[in-house]
């Protein structure tokens, strides 16, 4: 998938003044956030579970090396074959010519961030591989031509009228009104898809070394149809979704849900080892997981940003945020959005393409707070934040730098800090509108979108020593 070139902010200004997208994404994402809060509430074991999810993460990312060769080895012996993919290039390379070699012309798909991080949909499509994604959201979007706009619900952004539209100009349907009668179009429409499929396309929640078992978690059945009709089954893994064994799995699954929808557990959790085996009724023929670095082991080698590979992908810090909740996911640029986004994405796609996104934070912590595995997101938005400003040219940091250095020098010392507040003071008088308030003049960029109160005449110090 590319990256847009479009700035963040740029975006943003779109995505404010669209009261439509506004309205799709506050009501859709107040209802996730209060979902899993009432999902914990009543679940008291489960901040324990985080704390061990967040240590089996921990460790499994210490031995990353040894778990993903056990992995292989498990996989292979179970009569899989695994690939080894170090950017997305090398995995759509190594998917295009699985599905060469299979004569595949048909590929059904289930959601996966994974195959829209390497644009896997293009490289098929290219090959002359009709693709369909199934997922019901991923299936509306990929009708309207459109990315992913959060993780877990792509189509956040879409309205029931939205999608009766699209669905009466790309699939002939006739004007739909109910949910239900949508969704039935869709099925009709998928159901074919499955039934013509060479090849099936899936992502993967968890790989478990022990047994190279991996689980796909889901809600509306169609990676388990994915899986089990086509003749190949393709799975497309980042590097970090290994996890030691099924014991590790079931504390995943126990918070994956809560934290993603609210549901105490996913309607369907695959736990697919291998191809299909002598007397077993469906499956595939043939099993190939690809396991994709793409810039992950950049992320391992930091020891700062490697917390990020704790991530589960539940969505939970997107729908928690603010700044998400008003940008939408389309102004982060890039397949991943949300303060997890911001976090990984200029490691994935380099800094100087998503420099401003670390800085699309108000660092107010309720990203840290709801996530299954603790990742502490404010101290990783601010490290990449940190490395952006080192990135920058020197030119580009002297106005920053003199201003840090002017405020240094006034709150060093107690009368520069009683003159600087006089001088703010009577700048506020000046400045003053009707109402009130005001805007300090020269840091236009701050104020556009704040004002302040005028200051009090005499100072809390000056009130204390009379
Ligand atoms: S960072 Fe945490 S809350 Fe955000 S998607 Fe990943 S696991 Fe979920």
């Amino acid at each position: 998938m590319k990256v847009t070139t479009d700035r963040f902010s740029d975006s943003v200004r779109q995505a404010l003044g669209d009261a439509h997208l506004q309205d799709a994404f506050g009501r859709t994402t107040e209802r996730f956030q209060a979902a899993r809060t009432a999902a914990f509430a009543a679940y008291p074991e489960g901040e324990a579970l985080r704390d061990l999810a967040r240590e089996i993460k921990a460790h499994t990312l210490s031995e990353l090396d040894a778990y993903l060769a056990r992995l292989a080895d498990a996989v292979e012996a179970a009569g899989g074959r695994v690939h080894w993919a170090a950017d997305a290039a090398e995995a759509r390379r190594i998917v295009v010519e699985l599905s060469e070699s299979y004569g595949a012309r048909k590929a059904v798909k289930s959601k996966s961030m994974t195959t829209e991080e390497i644009g896997l949909n293009e490289a098929l499509e290219t090959a002359g591989v009709e693709t369909v994604e199934t997922d019901l959201g991923e299936f509306v979007i990929q009708l309207a031509g459109e990315t992913p706009a959060h993780i877990i619900a792509p189509a956040i952004h879409k309205t029931r009228g939205d999608v009766a539209e699209l669905f009466a100009a790309k699939l002939g349907s006739p004007r739909l009104e109910r949910h239900e009668e949508l969704t039935l179009e869709a099925r009709r429409h998928l159901r074919d898809a499955f039934r013509r499929a060479d090849l099936g396309i899936t992502g993967v929640n968890f790989a478990v070394a022990e047994t190279g078992t991996v689980a796909i978690v889901e809600n509306e059945g169609n990676a388990r149809l994915t899986t089990s009709l086509p003749r190949v089954h393709v799975a497309v893994m980042g590097m970090e979704k290994v996890i030691p064994d099924l014991a590790s799995l079931a504390v995943f699954l126990k918070i994956l849900a809560r934290s993603a929808t609210g549901q105490k557990a996913s309607s369907y959790v695959s736990l697919l080892t291998g191809p299909r085996r002598r007397g077993e009724e469906d499956g595939p023929e043939c099993f190939h997981l690809v396991v994709l670095d793409n810039g992950r082991s950049r992320l391992l080698a930091d020891p700062v940003l490697r917390e990020s590979l704790c991530c589960i992908r539940c969505g939970a810090c997107l729908n928690v945020c603010p700044v998400y909740r008003h940008a939408g996911g389309h102004s982060y640029g890039w397949v991943y959005s949300g303060p997890i986004g911001a976090v990984i994405t200029p490691s994935f796609v380099g800094r100087e393409r998503a420099a401003e996104l670390p800085f699309a934070s108000s660092l107010c912590g309720a990203c840290r707070d709801v996530c299954p595995v603790r990742i502490d997101l404010p101290k990783l938005l601010v490290e990449q934040r940190r490395k952006v400003v080192c990135d920058a040219p020197a030119a580009r940091r002297r106005g920053e730098r003199l201003a840090v250095r002017l405020f240094a020098f006034l709150m060093s010392s107690a009368w520069r800090y009683r003159w600087a507040s006089r001088l703010f003071y009577w700048s506020s008088r000046f400045f003053r509108k009707q109402d009130g308030w005001w805007r300090p003049p020269g840091i236009a960029g701050w104020t556009r979108w704040r004002e302040l109160p005028v200051p009090a005449r005499r100072s809390f110090r000056e009130r204390w020593r009379s």
